[in-house]
């Protein structure tokens, strides 16, 4: 058994929990990639968000396993690009909070581990430094196997949809396949800004 982890965006207006939190059931990564870069950016939260090298910790999990305590409300969903992943934020204070596909059949939620109310050290050691051709600053030597990460989350992500527990999300509408608010598609202007390293 895991333990459970709280979460709170920086104002405090909207918290949740992650439940079962263990090396077994999810990824701890670190992301140095230009569109994690720009999310953050756009939200204006590099400062809360980033590390030195221009990398967002995370802490991959499914969405049945987290139960929202308060704001749910105040959730509010950006793509950078038409079919990106869903980047959900709590507009509250524009903090990012996760990530998610477009649909909550595979079920996948990459959580921003700087809202987490223990250290990034607790969740065990990092699986990955994803992109770290992208990074701005140093990376550990050993970046870790991506092919290990993706196995693990295309198993969990199956057995989540056989099992029928996909079904259980705080982000979507699982009889439709809709998320609970629609996504806001980064205008050109909007794209641009984001992005300007
Ligand atoms: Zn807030
Ligand atoms: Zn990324």
């Amino acid at each position: 058994m895991g333990h459970d982890i709280a979460l709170t965006c920086a104002c405090g207006g909207f918290r949740a929990v992650i439940r079962d939190v263990s090396e077994r059931t999810g990824n701890h990564a670190i992301c140095y990639c230009v569109d994690c870069r720009a999310y953050a950016r756009h939200l204006g939260q590099e400062a809360r968000i980033l590390d030195e090298s221009g990398g967002t910790d995370l802490y991959q999990t499914q969405p049945w396993q987290v139960e929202i305590r308060e704001g749910r409300d105040q959730l509010a969903v950006l793509q950078l690009a038409r079919k990106g992943l869903y980047r959900w934020y709590a507009r509250c204070c524009d903090t990012p909070i996760c990530n998610t596909m477009g649909t909550p059949k595979l079920s996948f939620a990459g959580f921003t581990t700087a809202n987490f109310d223990v250290s990034s050290d607790a969740l065990g050691p990092v699986l990955l430094h994803y992109k770290a051709d992208h990074a701005t600053g140093p990376v550990p030597e050993d970046k870790g196997s991506m092919m290990r990460l993706m196995y693990r989350t295309m198993r969990n992500a199956l057995r989540s949809r056989l099992n029928g527990k996909w079904r259980k999300t705080p982000f979507f509408d699982a009889a439709t396949g809709r998320s609970i608010v629609k996504p806001h598609v980064l205008s050109d202007v909007e794209r641009t800004a984001a992005y300007a390293e």
